[in-house]
């Protein structure tokens, strides 16, 4: 199985939080179309003989574009790819975009799942990531959303800075703001939910905001507290935490995630997009009338790397510890070879002492319940250096 991503690089306005690539203009709309058409054919090559089981259009905004731009780039990827029947296909929406009228063309388009960034349904906590949506509107569109899509995600986003008038003042417990978004999204019984900590990326103005002492970042234990509280509330709700971010009712795990975690081969296609064969990453150019000009003379504006086995082994070790299936030693051995899994258990032996990490009788190597808040550091100590 293999996946494309197609990246739409447009945005209404700058989130604070985010450092992907983006544009506030739309003018080159038309341009960065035909370029990701061009893209598309370019590439096809690097496909023959593989089935795409998934496609996700992401950004930047995709729900920027309309139904007919939508359904073109679709077109293109059946007509040069061969396009499972079933596959899923993605697109990711803001609910200030959405209208009852559009997600209904949506939904006669090729696309089957919507994934919304709704973020959060608290006005404050919206302003103050400043997004371009309000909390009605975060309703509304979640109701429109479930009246023509059985199958949708939504991205909500904890660890709300302090100071920001959003925590509480206590020492101890989960703001209100949280709980509330957490109940909120569940009365809706999205298929699947994807939560993220606010992480602050240089050059964003979060950065600039917490650089100055304007704002305080909030206590990673205080973030642990809200994602063991938002573990739990799911699970009680009956969702299977299958990755560190990602939680889905039955049958309903994203193709798209679980496909990247398991190693599968993507294109990724537009200004910015990163793609992989299981040896070689490449990735396109962050500038949109660079990536519109080199395509236009049929040059692929990407640079490629192979990934020594050094890389791919960490790699792996970093996306299997966040999934609920853990790390295989055996899985390692066939991948790698066997001095790969034995560096593995040694280096893991001191988490596995301190209770962070469990190794059970299979050889799977996990998070402890209580750690996965600190997977990725954990991840990154088994880390091969070459
Ligand atoms: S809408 Fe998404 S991609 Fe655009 S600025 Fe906000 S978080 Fe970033």
């Amino acid at each position: 199985m293999s996946g494309i991503y197609i990246h739409i690089p447009f945005c209404k306005q700058a989130c604070h939080y985010c450092d992907f690539h983006f544009s506030t203009s739309l003018k080159m709309k038309k341009q960065l179309l035909e370029a990701l058409e061009k893209e598309l054919l370019l590439r096809k090559s690097e496909f023959k003989g593989l089935v795409v089981g998934s496609v996700y259009l992401g950004g930047g905004t995709p729900s920027l574009l309309s139904h007919r731009d939508i359904n073109s780039l679709l077109e293109k990827v059946s007509l040069y790819y061969e396009l499972s029947p079933k596959a899923e296909i993605t697109l990711e929406a803001n609910p200030d975009d959405l209208s009852e009228a559009y997600v209904k063309e949506l939904s006669e388009t090729l696309v089957n799942r919507i994934s919304l960034g709704v973020q959060s349904f608290n006005p404050k906590a919206l302003k103050f990531m400043n997004r371009a949506h309000n909390n009605l509107q975060a309703k509304q569109s979640m109701d429109w959303v479930s009246q023509y899509f059985s199958n949708y995600s939504i991205d909500l986003i904890y660890g709300i800075p302090e100071n920001s008038g959003l925590q509480p003042d206590v020492k101890e417990g989960v703001s209100e703001v949280w709980q509330s978004d957490i109940d909120t999204a569940l009365s809706y019984s999205p298929k699947h939910i994807s939560c993220y900590a606010l992480t602050v990326e240089p050059k964003t103005a979060l950065f600039h905001q917490i650089n100055s002492g304007k704002i305080m970042p909030l206590s990673e234990q205080k973030a642990a507290e809200e994602y063991d509280y938002l573990k739990n509330s799911l699970k009680r709700a009956g969702y299977t935490h299958y990755e560190f971010s990602n939680f889905s009712l039955p049958g309903y795990a994203a193709v798209n995630n679980s496909g990247y975690w398991q190693g599968m081969s993507y294109i990724g296609i537009g200004p910015s997009a990163h793609s992989y064969n299981g040896k070689e990453r490449s990735w396109n150019i962050s500038n949109n009338t660079k990536y519109i000009q080199s395509l236009s003379e049929n040059n692929l504006p990407s640079t490629r790397e192979t990934l020594s086995i050094g890389a791919r082994y960490n790699e792996f070790v970093m996306t299997n510890l966040r999934t609920s299936k853990g790390i295989s030693t055996e899985q390692i051995s066939t991948l790698f070879g066997h001095s790969f899994s034995e560096y593995l258990l040694k280096e893991a032996q001191e988490k596995i002492r301190n209770g962070q990490l469990l190794l059970d009788k299979n050889g799977v190597l996990k998070a402890a319940p209580q750690a996965q808040f600190f997977t990725d550091g954990l991840a990154a100590h088994l880390f091969y250096i070459d």
